[in-house]
């Protein structure tokens, strides 16, 4: 089979003829047919996530078309359409026994990471990794939700616990932002969306927000603390990256109630910001980290997409050959959207 292949970081992939997965018991071959790009690929592509080891075929928001069903796997047929969740954890660890499987520390691998993932036309899945998506949902749409709409709904439905009626600010409205104010929005919650493009920002009251402010050209503090009659807001989901974390994460907290929720999806290793104690202590905010995702949270997710509630966006194609230059893309500019590979 093709794949595109990681060999060396930090240098271009190489389109490669590979041997196709082999399956045991309880696993599925999926035909995969496109395949999202997210930051974390920068991050795997550069060398700076420790445990993937090379060569490896990267990939880790996808879907596809199920090829071969392995043995004592029931439930699917040839043809099904599929969405990975690709934390593949042991079942019996403390976090996998309390709903936490994404914190998994006994030989978790992920697809895409520690194991090849949809940067070729096939990969191995064990069945309880597949979520099974109508097939009125086109592929394309399909491979993002896994990464770009149910991490969102990971980070404010559980870390955030996001309430009907509370008002919840979105920083950032790229690839994940867009998502996470969809999500919000159902929620019930009142949305103020923060970019410092006017573009995401018209794109962000299409999808739902009630106001939206441009941090390039008034201070986003303030704002909010006008919109909110001074009180500041229940929730900030803060989904950005870059040099400018540090800052916007200061500036998010003096933005919050008191007990205020600060819920970080977007990072960059090793910057630090600094912080009151006394602020934590006298205004009792917290703040709180979302990593990926749980099962459960892809399937609600894959659930709202189908019913229409939430709409998945997608900035831009390219085709699995073309995977370096979808790479400088997502590199260069912080996309309405997702950037996706189709193969
Ligand atoms: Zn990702
Ligand atoms: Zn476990």
């Amino acid at each position: 089979m093709k794949a595109m292949v990681l060999e060396k970081f930090g240098e271009p992939l190489v389109l490669k003829e590979v041997p196709e997965p082999k399956i045991e018991q309880g696993e599925i071959l999926l035909r995969v047919q496109a395949c999202g790009l997210c930051g974390t690929d920068i991050k795997i592509f550069d060398g700076h996530v420790n445990t993937v080891k090379l060569p490896r075929i990267m990939g880790h928001e996808l879907a596809g078309e199920v090829a071969e069903i392995g043995k004592g796997v029931e439930g699917w047929k040839e043809g099904d359409h599929g969405v990975v969740h690709i934390y593949v954890t042991c079942g019996n660890c403390y976090y996998c026994r309390t709903g936490r499987e994404n914190n998994c520390n006994r030989g978790r691998k992920r697809i895409g990471f520690e194991d090849d993932g949809g940067f070729g036309e096939y990969v191995r899945v064990p069945s309880g990794n597949l979520c099974k998506i109508s097939k009125k949902i086109s592929l394309e749409e399909a491979c993002i939700l896994s990464g770009s709409v149910a991490t969102p709904l990971h980070g404010i439905r559980t870390q955030g616990r996001l309430k009907a009626g509370e008002t919840a600010v979105m920083i950032g409205i790229g690839g994940l932002g867009i998502h996470t104010l969809q999500l919000a929005v159902v929620m019930g919650a009142r949305v103020i969306a923060v970019d410092i493009a006017e573009e995401k920002l018209e794109a962000a009251r299409r999808f739902g927000a009630e106001a939206t402010i441009n941090s390039s050209k008034s201070d986003f503090v303030s704002e909010i603390r006008r919109l909110t009659d001074g009180e500041g807001a229940d929730l900030i989901a803060e989904i950005v990256s870059g040099s400018q974390l540090p800052s916007i994460l200061e500036a998010s907290v003096k933005a919050l109630r008191l007990g205020g929720r600060l819920v970080l999806l977007g990072y960059q290793y090793g910057q630090l910001f600094s912080l009151d104690p006394a602020k934590i202590v006298y205004d009792e905010i917290e703040i709180v980290g979302a990593r990926a995702s749980v099962r459960q949270d892809l399937a609600d997710v894959i659930s709202l997409v189908e019913r229409g509630k939430v709409q998945p966006v997608i900035s831009e194609r390219f085709p699995l050959a073309k995977a370096n230059e979808a790479f400088v893309k997502l590199r260069n500019s912080a996309s309405l959207g997702r950037i996706i590979l189709t193969l």
